[in-house]
């Protein structure tokens, strides 16, 4: 049984760029990344952060501390511009730049990545080999169904997973999918955490003997959210920003978020959690599946 726990930062730095740096928003993401850490050392967990490298230049007090509470920070991109938009080259500059702003600002190696909406799938393979030329050894990028801005539904392990591109082999920690009317779908983080009830959660979490949980502060956010105007969508999701996109992009990040922090509260205090670092320590990788892609 093995479960791992996972939160995707970014939200100071969105603030800045899209939304002109609202006091009042900073002070409401330090208050939940307050809360999440204190959770944590109650229950004696060890998480990994997954922080844009941004985050270690511009807010480096958000970064350090984390990594004063002896969380594993990995790395969540730059500037969160997805993979699956990226040359190789951009990506292979972006990923370095990251790494090294994040390892400069907390003083250890960064050697977890995850790509920014699940962005690495069938068409961008190769970053795999970017990853692993950056000094990334493990990656939690792969959700193996279909999904609005990713998703790698052609990878068939739930598990975690020895994957190599052209040589270079990586130590990937996919999303588990849960099956419900014929979809996979994954059920421990981010919407569709907020969607499902707690109940379906915790017995699919029961049964699976491996789960990895992701949240951004973003899908815990209590208060009332607004729909985007059509320049910060387009900036952001790169597709047009017609009122019905917007309004389905407001739908689905309002789902169940009232309640969202006390249901992950719940998860965390009921299950044991580790992090990809010592998740990696306590896997036996030569009897883990392997895959060539
Ligand atoms: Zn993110």
């Amino acid at each position: 049984m093995m479960n791992i726990l996972t939160f995707d930062i970014e939200e100071w730095y969105i603030e800045k760029v899209y939304h002109g740096s609202r006091a009042e928003k900073y002070r409401e993401f330090d208050e939940y990344l307050n809360r999440i850490l204190s959770l944590l050392e109650q229950q004696g967990i060890k998480a990994t952060f997954f922080c844009v490298g941004r985050l270690a230049t511009d807010f480096p007090e958000v970064v350090k501390l984390i990594a004063s509470k002896g969380h594993e920070v990995g790395c969540h991109s730059n500037v969160h511009q997805w993979l699956n938009k990226m040359s190789p080259d951009e990506a292979l500059e972006d990923t370095r730049v990251a790494v090294d702003s994040l390892e400069q600002c907390i003083g250890q190696k960064v050697k977890s990545y995850r790509a920014p909406a699940f962005s690495i799938g069938e068409n961008n393979k190769w970053a795999f080999e970017v990853l692993v030329r950056c000094g990334i050894e493990r990656d939690a990028s792969v959700f193996p169904a279909v999904r609005d801005f990713g998703g790698f539904p052609q990878f068939r392990e739930q598990t975690p997973t020895l994957v190599s591109y052209e040589g270079n082999t990586i130590k990937e920690f996919p999303i588990p999918t849960l099956k419900l009317i014929g979809k996979d779908l994954a059920y421990s983080g981010g919407g569709y955490f907020r969607f499902f009830p707690l109940g379906l959660i915790k017995r699919t979490m029961g049964k699976n003997s491996y789960n990895m949980c992701y949240f951004h502060i973003g899908d815990l956010l209590s208060g009332p959210q607004r729909v985007m105007t059509k320049k910060e969508y387009e900036e952001y999701f790169h597709e047009l920003g017609s009122l019905l996109n917007r309004y389905k992009r407001y739908v689905k990040s309002s789902l169940g978020r009232r309640d969202t922090f006390k249901k992950m509260e719940k998860v965390i205090s009921s299950n044991l959690f580790i992090n990809l670092m010592d998740a990696d320590k306590e896997i036996d990788w030569n009897q883990a599946p392997k895959i060539t892609l």
